[in-house]
């Protein structure tokens, strides 16, 4: 009899992988065994039909499993059991794999529909293609007594699903019903039925904290203006976006939805998407300013069942005070949330860790914050990353997130937030100590950013291990050719950097660089002529401080003393002359914020990080396209890229009144085509094999497409997997310090 090894690599466990080949098995009359080990799913098979085993578990893999290699090979094995069988895991390691909590999946919400179904109406109903996974695991390995389900004990016929391998919730940890399961009660409203209950609170514009899987929300009307209103002066959040929740079918009578975002909205991580907003008849309080809004799909039952109920758009955003983490626990909710809220929807399912919604675009694709349904998956590393030593890597401040680096993958954690909040550094703290534990983590090496003061940085040289420090746009670049599968003995590339601050070697303010770099090295070969930064890092809160520096630096301070007539301009100056708290930067993100200024987006203080910008970037995106081939002259020396001949027509075409579009626009181009024909130059001069972009600018899909566009048919490195913002810097550090351990070596 012919018998066959069935090696299935990727994320295969916890996904209902083995009932899946045991069905199949069954199905096929094989004899033979499968089993979870270290290195995945492990399948031994006899019979007449083994091979289309194999190629069965390749097409029909479960949906929430990421199948990497199918690997085939003959066996030869005694005996194997028959009828076909699933086996205890074998191996240290073989449990710890965690998969990503996925959206409530389509079989459980017809049930969740069926009034003859005992899930009918349930808020906790998952099976192994769906539910909550990584926001309610305690500690490894991953089975039901170390997540916080632990304290519900399973029913009868909950036991006997989770024990029947024909079961669609055959070991699915989180499995629960109406009489073993958790609850959701009311706070602040009648408690008869929640549900209800709480759809008649947002029908009459009340504002509800509802307990979500990774953190609660606050959630109202997205129709009714005046609630918004009341949203935001309670919230004291002037400006920014906020989230909102629809079926595809809202969603689509919103805004116009393509295949790809159609896909986007319904992956299994339910992100929130951002969608071109021309058309959509909402109110404009929920993103003032903005061309997209964010839009997400109900992805838990809870959702599903506010959504079926209300029959409209929901705000949905996180709830938590200005600058701190999503509150994550019923007491901490109560305390923190009150001020913000009508009541409470509450549930007594415990949330393990918090995770916010991720953040992402189809158009181009583009990831801005990485979290729920993203986390904890790994990525792939590049040819010559196979053997490198183990590697952690602590980013950024402003949107902190962790890297881990073994066995040729990385493990880029979820978005923290601002280290600069004490409890966001608490969840740092607790995410470094949760991921080393999960990945079984033994780092010899901790990278981090060059700034000394970064709240990262101190943590990577407490840690007792050699420390890396990388600069934080090669790292940028790093992680831009690494998700690219960039080989580490790929050559170099030209990689522009258009990015908000990032301290250089020098001393001074990096952020707008063209730099000629590989894993292991950098050179700074281009730049933004650098202005100053009057306040330091303040700066960055005030456009018009650095529109002045600029306009200064033009030969137009009486354009500039117009402009901003309101402002402290003569102690600025002289600041800036005295060169007090004034270091020089290139930063692109600054030169934003002054052009922003000059047309009067924001030119006071912005409201949020990248205020200032993406208005600037919805301005532009309203523009005849045409418009893009009468950039702005920024002029180029071989190193220098100086903006301010620019200024001069800024001025001149604010005088002629042309449309505050078209002047956003040009500056997009100006920006584009000189940054692209910077790098272009290296590549034509042999140095660099490619293009590489990132930097948080481009989250600006509109500059990424015109540089794309410039830079024609150059080989082209973009971020389409991980955030070009500082959320991937962590990955970029990892590769850099394992490269050049491997150059030390
Ligand atoms: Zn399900
Ligand atoms: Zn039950
Ligand atoms: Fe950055």
């Amino acid at each position: 009899m012919k018998c066959v090894q069935i090696r299935v690599r990727g994320q295969v466990q916890g996904v209902g992988f083995r009932p899946f080949v045991w069905t199949l098995a069954n199905e096929l009359n094989l004899a033979g065994h499968v089993l979870n080990d270290p290195q995945g799913v492990l399948v031994y098979a006899a019979g007449e039909q083994a091979a289309v085993l194999a190629e069965r578990i390749k097409t029909e893999a479960p949906p929430l499993s990421q199948v990497t290699a199918v690997e085939v090979s003959p066996a030869s094995v005694e005996t194997l059991p028959f009828p076909f069988e699933i086996t205890a895991s074998q191996g240290q390691g073989s449990q710890t794999r965690i998969t990503p909590d996925a959206a409530t999946c389509s079989d459980c919400l017809s049930e969740l529909r069926d009034p003859d179904d005992r899930r009918f109406g349930y808020a906790f109903a998952n099976c192994t293609n769906c539910g909550p996974r990584f926001t309610i695991i305690k500690s490894m390995p991953y089975d039901r007594a170390k997540t916080t389900m632990a304290r519900f004990e399973l029913c009868d016929v909950c036991a006997a699903e989770y024990a029947n391998p024909a079961d669609r919730r055959f070991h699915a940890q989180p499995v629960a019903c109406t009489i073993c399961g958790p609850d959701i009660w009311l706070e602040g409203g009648s408690d008869d039925d929640p549900i209800e209950a709480a759809i008649e609170m947002l029908r009459a514009g009340k504002i509800l904290a509802v307990k979500g899987l990774g953190g609660f929300h606050l959630v109202c009307d997205a129709s009714n203006s005046k609630t918004l209103m009341t949203l935001r002066q309670r919230k004291r959040r002037p400006s920014k976006p906020f989230a909102l929740m629809g079926t595809l079918s809202m969603i689509r009578s919103q805004s116009n939805v393509s295949k790809p975002e159609a896909k986007l909205l319904t992956d299994p991580a339910a992100p929130i998407v951002l969608l071109e907003s021309k058309t959509h008849s909402l109110p404009n309080e929920i993103a003032p300013g903005q061309n997209t809004l964010g839009w997400m799909v109900p992805y838990t039952p809870l959702h599903h069942l506010l959504m079926d109920g209300f029959g409209g758009p929901l705000v949905m955003t996180s709830g938590n005070l200005s600058g701190e983490p999503q509150v994550i626990a019923n007491e901490e909710a109560r305390q923190k949330l009150s001020p913000f809220v009508d009541g409470f929807l509450m549930h007594n399912r415990d949330i393990a860790r918090r995770l916010d919604d991720s953040v992402e675009r189809a158009h181009p694709p583009m990831v801005l914050r990485r979290a729920r349904g993203r986390v904890p998956t790994t990525l792939l590393l590049p040819p010559g990353f196979e053997g490198v030593p183990q590697v952690v890597a602590y980013g950024g401040q402003m949107k902190g997130a962790i890297c881990l680096v073994k066995d040729g993958s990385a493990l880029l954690g979820h978005h923290l937030g601002d280290l600069n909040d004490a409890l966001t550094l608490q969840a740092f703290e607790q995410a470094d100590r949760d991921y080393t534990e999960l990945f079984e983590h033994q780092p010899t090496v901790a990278a981090c950013d060059l700034h000394p003061e970064f709240a990262a940085t101190r943590h990577a040289f407490a840690k007792g291990l050699q420390v890396e420090q990388v600069q934080h746009h090669h790292a940028h670049l790093a992680a831009c050719l690494g998700e690219n599968l960039w080989p580490m003995n790929g050559g170099r590339v030209a990689g522009i950097v258009l990015d908000g601050l990032g301290l250089g070697p020098d001393g001074t303010v990096w952020g707008g660089e063209v730099l000629l770099c590989d894993y292991a090295s950098f050179e700074r070969r281009a730049w933004l002529k650098p202005a100053p930064l009057p306040g330091g890092d303040g700066a960055q809160k005030e456009p018009w401080r650095n529109a002045l520096v600029r306009l200064d630096d033009a030969g137009l301070e009486d354009w500039a003393d117009e402009l901003f007539a309101n402002q402290p301009r003569d102690l600025l100056r002289q600041a800036v002359r005295a060169g007090i708290n004034a270091p020089l930067s290139s930063s692109a993100g600054r030169l934003f914020d002054a052009v922003a200024a000059c047309i009067g987006i924001c030119p006071d203080t912005q409201s949020y990080e990248g205020e200032a910008a993406m208005q600037l970037e919805a301005l532009a995106a309203a523009a005849p396209p045409e418009e893009a081939a009468y950039g702005y002259p920024i002029t180029f020396d071989g190193t220098l890229l100086d903006p301010s001949p620019m200024w001069p027509l800024i001025l001149y075409d604010l005088e002629k009144d042309l449309p505050r579009e078209v002047i956003a626009l040009r500056f997009h181009a100006a920006l584009a085509t000189a940054f692209a024909r910077a790098a272009q130059m290296l590549v034509d001069q042999g140095g660099a094999e490619a293009v590489a972009l990132s930097g948080g600018c481009f989250q600006n899909a509109l500059l990424q497409d015109l540089m794309v566009q410039v830079l024609g048919d150059v080989p082209l490195l973009i971020h389409r997997k991980t955030p070009a913002n500082d959320g991937g810097l962590a990955l970029g550090q990892a590769l850099v310090a394992a490269a050049k351990q491997v150059e030390t070596s």
